[in-house]
């Protein structure tokens, strides 16, 4: 159950490119971007290769955002882009999400739409439940960035594998003491 609806795929869309961005095993490659709009329901299909620079300019620009640990410069940073990014709300009715709000002018191009999504979906997110829910991976050695949108939202780790090392070197250090 996703704690957001549809909101969250701007959410978990914005963790994949920033993971895919500045991360040291990060593919940023046009195909690894196109693979991330197709698996998080954007129009993948208007994705040129020459858009790659956009992208991977915004995910440089919201890397901060999950590094952050206070509230007001989250708040600070989020208001700011805000102010920057062409904003031009309206209704929008298609699949797969039904009725819902689109935040960038209708006739921009898929960059600047997913920019202003991801943006209000990460504001969104934090007006909902403040800074608990995003983060850098607690393993250690692992520079990756979390968004948890699951109910539970006890998310401390990017995969299962990360959580699974973790909870193996705790178990061992335990023992050998
Ligand atoms: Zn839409
Ligand atoms: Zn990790």
């Amino acid at each position: 159950m996703r704690i957001t609806g549809y909101k969250s795929h701007g959410v978990a869309a914005a963790a994949a490119l920033v993971n895919a961005v500045t991360c040291a095993d990060g593919d940023d490659s046009p195909a690894a971007l196109r693979r991330i709009l197709r698996e998080h329901e954007f129009f993948w299909h208007e994705f040129a290769d020459a858009d790659a620079a956009d992208f991977r300019h915004w995910g440089r620009t919201l890397r901060p955002f999950f590094e952050a640990d206070g509230l007001a410069e989250v708040m600070a940073m989020l208001n700011g882009l805000m102010l920057e990014i062409p904003m031009h709300p309206h209704l929008a009715d298609h699949e797969p999400h039904g009725l819902h709000m689109h935040y960038a002018p209708p006739s921009s191009r898929l960059a600047e739409r997913f920019r202003a999504t991801t943006l209000m979906n990460l504001a969104e997110l934090i007006v909902e439940h403040g800074l608990g829910r995003t983060g850098v991976c607690a393993a250690e050695g692992c520079d990756h960035v979390y968004a948890d949108t699951s109910r539970a939202g006890r998310r401390r780790f990017c995969s299962e594998g990360c959580a699974n090392r973790t909870n193996v070197a705790a178990f061992r250090a335990r023992r050998r003491e």
